[in-house]
């Protein structure tokens, strides 16, 4: 469910509500701290290469291409085997409050919704503009000194711009023209996580003794699930990357926002929500399907 109605009925709620949902919170404290960490490695010459002029640094001080290699690949590869145990046991929690790409899909469809009487209606537009040539521009500076635009040859002022142009261009496309659709078909990280996490301890789970029914939970899901029935079959069209054999639990983001949902609408006033996002109990574990694939 995309679009205006995942926008008025995920964002109206969020307008409505007293004080910033813990999920917003937590989101953008995610997100603004990864972002400004990233962007801090070539700003303060922590970590940055330079494939144009050789002028790579690590902790301020100018080395060589194979000791900036080793500066970057340690971590990278530390960071991955996390990523690799977090995504097994927890899912795609990573997909739902990390991601940049998500993030950002987030703010322009939050831009959109709140412009959404705007004579030009151009907040969407504009916002995923500029943070996609903001990323563009901390990515860029990781890889290429921009001094390249000063003194570098024509052909490298040529190259550098083609590089720096086509991914401002690129995230552009995803963050106004899929946003979080990108997550659903076609992002191969997604895959990646999904294919990692198919039985995991944590994820979205069911009460219905709270549920009133009202259907919100499913018109929010970014990526077309039914929350209420996790264990079910695959809701959904083969699509993009995805197998229809991977489970509900696999594809889910772990983003909240059904909960939100069923929280601030569908069971407002119950002392328990219908759904919730956390470790899951011995019976909702036993009813991810186990992964056998497609042929399920
Ligand atoms: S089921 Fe809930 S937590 Fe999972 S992707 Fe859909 S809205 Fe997000
Ligand atoms: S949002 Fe909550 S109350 Fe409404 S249908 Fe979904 S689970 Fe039930």
């Amino acid at each position: 469910m995309f679009g205006a109605k995942r926008e008025r009925a995920l964002y109206g709620i969020l307008h409505k509500l007293p004080k910033i949902h813990r999920y917003t919170w937590i989101r953008w404290g995610v997100g603004v701290v990864a972002t400004l960490s990233i962007a801090a490695l070539p700003v303060l010459d922590i970590l940055r290469f330079d494939l144009w002029g050789g002028g790579h640094r690590w902790l301020g001080e100018p080395v060589d291409t194979v000791t900036a290699a080793k500066a970057f690949a340690f971590p990278f590869l530390a960071i991955n085997v996390v990523i690799v145990l977090k995504s097994r046991l927890f899912g795609r929690y990573l997909c739902g409050f990390f991601c940049p790409v998500g993030t950002l899909s987030r703010l322009v469809e939050w831009a959109r919704y709140t412009d959404r009487k705007g004579r030009w209606r151009i907040a969407g537009p504009l916002t995923a503009f500029l943070v996609s040539c903001l990323m563009a521009a901390i990515t860029f500076a990781f890889w290429v000194d921009w001094h390249v635009f000063l003194e570098g040859s024509t052909l490298a002022r040529t190259l550098s711009a083609v590089f720096l142009g086509s991914m401002a261009l690129g995230l552009f496309g995803i963050v106004q023209f899929m946003g979080l659709r990108f997550c659903r078909d076609l992002c191969p990280s997604g895959v990646y996580f999904a294919l990692l996490g198919q039985e995991t301890i944590n994820g979205i789970e069911f009460d219905e003794t709270t549920c009133t029914d009202c259907g919100l939970c499913d018109v929010v899901c970014p990526v077309d699930l039914k929350p209420r029935d996790m264990s079910g079959g695959p809701w959904r069209d083969e699509r993009g990357f995805y197998s229809d054999g991977m489970s509900n639990f696999a594809l889910c983001l772990r983003c909240g926002d059904c909960v939100v949902a069923c929280e601030e609408v569908g069971t407002r006033g119950e002392p328990m929500s219908a759904l919730s996002l956390g470790a899951l109990s011995a019976d909702a574990r036993n009813a991810q399907p186990p992964c056998h694939g497609a042929s399920r």
